[in-house]
Formats: C-alpha cells, structure tokens, sequence
C-alpha cells in the first residue's frame, strides 16, 4: 500500500483526489488530511479514508475538529507548526493542493522526507523555485507537475531531449472576461469574475483566471519547472480548454496535449505516474467538436502577462514578492476594496518599490527570507496608492 497525504484536502484540488482514492481504498494507506475552517468535511473524508491525522489551518477550528473525529481515533491537530509536522510524517506521495504561499512551508517538509510531490500548488514553484528544486535534489524526492498545462507539457516530454526543445506554449482559456470590451474590466465585479466558463475550481484560481494573474504564475511555473528560459515561453488563448499546452522541437513538430478541462486527469496521471491507469474523465470527440480556436493574448488587457516576463527576468526573490502582492490584491479585490484592474496596477507598484529597496530582492533563497518577502510584499500591497485615468 502507497502511503498518501493530501494537503488542501476540502479544496476542489483535494475533493478531486479524493474521488480518485476513493475509488480504490486498498491501495492507499492515508497518513494525513489537511483543510481550513470547513472541518465537518475534512473529518467526514478522513474518517472515510482512514487517516491517521487531520489538520486545520486555524487554531479557532480545533474545537469543531476534535468534535467531528470524536470516537473515530483519528488525531487533530492545527495552525502552521501542525501542517509542518505532519508533513514531515512518512509518506510516499503528497498532494499539495493548499491554496496560495500557504503551501510552500509544508511541500518544502514532505520533500525533505524524500516523498514524491504532486505540486498543484504553482505557488511554490514561483515563490522559491531553484529552493524547491534544490531540496527535491539533496533528499532524493520527487516533483510531479499537477496543474493541467505543466502535466500537459510533462506528458508531451516522455522520452524527450530538453535539448531538442525550441519552446512551450501554455493555453488560457481566457477566463471570464475574454470577451469583454476592455473599458468594462474596470467594473467587473467579484461575482462576475468568478464564473469560469469552462473549469470549476477554486474563487481564488478563478479570479486569477479572468485576470490572467493565473497565466502569469503559470509562465513562471514552466520557466521554473522545466528550467526553459522566457522567451521560449509563449502564451495563447484558445477558448475551448481542450488543448492544454503544447511543446515545440527542434525539427518542427508541435506535440500537443489534448482532453476535457477535468483536473482529474492531471491529478491521476501525478497519481500512477510512470504508469497511465483509467480514470474517470470525458472522452473528447474531436469530430462533435469540429473546430478549435487559438489566438494570441492581449498584453494591454492583461498586465499581469507583462509583470511575469518583468518578474522573470529580476529573478531572485521577486517571484515571491510578485505572488504575494499578487494573493494580497487578490484578498482586497474580494473584499471590494479594490477594482479588477487596480490589482495588477498595485501589484506593479510593490514591484517597482522593492526595485528602488536596495538588494532585497537578492538576499539568498532561503525559506526565511522567501516568507518575510511575501510579508513585506503584502504590507506594501495595502500601503500602495496608484492612479488610474477614469
Ligand atoms: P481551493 O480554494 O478550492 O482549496 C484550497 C485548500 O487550501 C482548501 O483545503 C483550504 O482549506 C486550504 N487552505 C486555504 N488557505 C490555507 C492556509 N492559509 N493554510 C492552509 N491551508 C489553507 O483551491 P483549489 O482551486 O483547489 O487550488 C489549490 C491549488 O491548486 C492552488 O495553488 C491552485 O492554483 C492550484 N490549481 C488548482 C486548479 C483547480 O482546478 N482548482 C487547477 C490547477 C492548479
Ligand atoms: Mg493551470
């Protein structure tokens, strides 16, 4: 029996893999379920699967937790030291599927441990990239992309040189607002940004999707992940979510990844990797289809695009101080206290402010000094005033 763990286990990345679990309980020892204030689901899921322990992100939740696995003699447990330690807890493959730089303390333990991380949590990988990566070296753990246009790319590379790789495109949807016409963006509401026309996932990753900040993280995640310098890195936008990224070589050819917009597949390709098992996800008739739709995305409509190549190309901590403004101006927009566009238009001005700060961009890539970026990067979120005509 594999030993699992899954952390951000209520979320909709959680949800899904727990559906694939589920499904075949004698092959997966569960060690630990991690989720936030929703503890009635997160005791109902570790009680059906077994787990040894659960874990909510707040202290004020433990109560309600403890209640909910009363007599069940599974652990509870909470806060940030909590979810530390029990992913330091012997497991052969982890979800990280916390939403946000939540999830880079945790995912950073587990690789540690020498466990193999299915990263939906791109987060991470644009916080403390070469971190990650060098962890996952020294302790011999593993990375498994999880996000659809990192497992698409991952897939279309079985076999493959880096070195016979001229470039990566990424497709977006485009989100909720792909058609809309840009003088309306500025009033675009939080309900109307949280309608993602053909994936169901998260508000956050949502939101993040109607304003391309989700492409933006993703561009970084490819650069980081598959170490391919930026300007190989291309973006389109194709509608249908059908297409989900593809990799050109060398000679021409173009492998593309195809299959519904279901995270499923994804999460269960990371799940029996190196192997391909059935899952339970839509086949797509091409045919029924007919056509599919590309085209490239707008810079002056999506900022957030440029800000990654800025980010890129800083390199350093700055991947960190751009997520953090990032999820900071995210929180705001939710709150309404700010509008769509002024998220991106903040998140430039804490850019631009750690650029006039001397060096602390440069410090070393330590998780000390990536976690008190992201502080100052929100700190500075709040504190940032812009202007914008109209
Ligand atoms: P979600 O909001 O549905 O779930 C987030 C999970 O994280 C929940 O279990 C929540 O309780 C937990 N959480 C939230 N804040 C936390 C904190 N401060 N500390 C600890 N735990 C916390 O999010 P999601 O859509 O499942 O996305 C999860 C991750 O996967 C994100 O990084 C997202 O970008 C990535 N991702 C999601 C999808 C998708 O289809 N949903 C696709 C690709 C990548
Ligand atoms: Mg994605």
């Amino acid at each position: 029996m594999r030993k699992v763990s899954i952390f951000g286990a209520t979320g909709s990345i959680g949800q899904n893999t727990i559906d694939l679990i589920a499904r075949e309980p004698e092959r997966y020892d569960v060690v630990a379920l991690t989720g936030g204030a929703n503890v009635s689901q997160l005791a109902k899921d570790a009680i059906r699967l077994g787990a040894d322990v659960a874990v909510t992100a707040y202290d004020e939740n433990l109560d309600d937790l403890r209640a909910a696995l009363a007599g069940s003699g599974i652990e509870a447990a909470s806060g940030q030291t909590a979810l530390v330690e029990v992913a330091s807890r012997p497991a052969d493959w982890v979800m990280s599927a916390i939403v946000g730089s939540a999830g880079l303390a945790p995912g950073i333990e587990a690789l540690k441990q020498g466990a193999t991380l299915a990263l939906a949590n791109k987060e991470t990988l644009v916080c403390a990239g070469r971190l990650v990566l060098e962890t996952a070296r020294r302790h011999g753990a593993g990375l498994l992309p999880v996000d659809s246009e990192h497992s698409a790319v991952f897939q279309a590379l079985v076999g493959e040189d880096m070195s016979a790789v001229e470039r990566i495109i990424i497709t977006a949807s485009g989100g909720a607002f792909r058609d809309w016409p840009i003088e309306d963006l500025a009033r675009a509401t939080v309900e109307q940004a949280s309608c993602h026309p053909n994936w169901n996932m998260g508000q956050r990753i949502t939101i993040d999707s109607a304003s391309m900040f989700n492409k933006a993280l993703e561009v970084i995640e490819t650069h980081e992940f598959f170490g391919v310098e930026p300007d190989r890195i291309e973006v389109l936008v194709h509608p249908e979510s059908m297409v989900h990224a593809l990799v050109g070589f060398r000679d021409g050819a173009l492998m593309a990844h195809l299959g519904a917009p279901d995270m499923r597949h994804a999460i269960g390709y990371a799940l029996h990797w190196p192997e391909r098992r059935d899952l339970p996800v839509e086949r797509l008739d091409l045919a029924k289809l007919g056509q599919l739709h590309f085209r490239t995305p707008d810079e002056s409509r999506y900022p957030a695009l440029r800000l990654a190549r800025e980010v890129m190309e800083r390199g350093g901590l700055a991947g960190a101080a751009f997520n953090a403004a990032k999820e900071r101006a995210l929180d705001l927009f939710i709150d309404r206290k700010i509008g769509f566009l002024e998220m991106a238009d903040r998140v430039e001005a804490v850019l631009s402010r750690f650029e006039m700060d001397n060096g602390l961009l440069d410090l070393p890539m330590t998780l000390d000094n990536v976690l008190e970026t992201d502080h100052l990067a929100r700190r500075w979120l709040d504190e940032a005033v812009v202007t914008r005509a109209g």
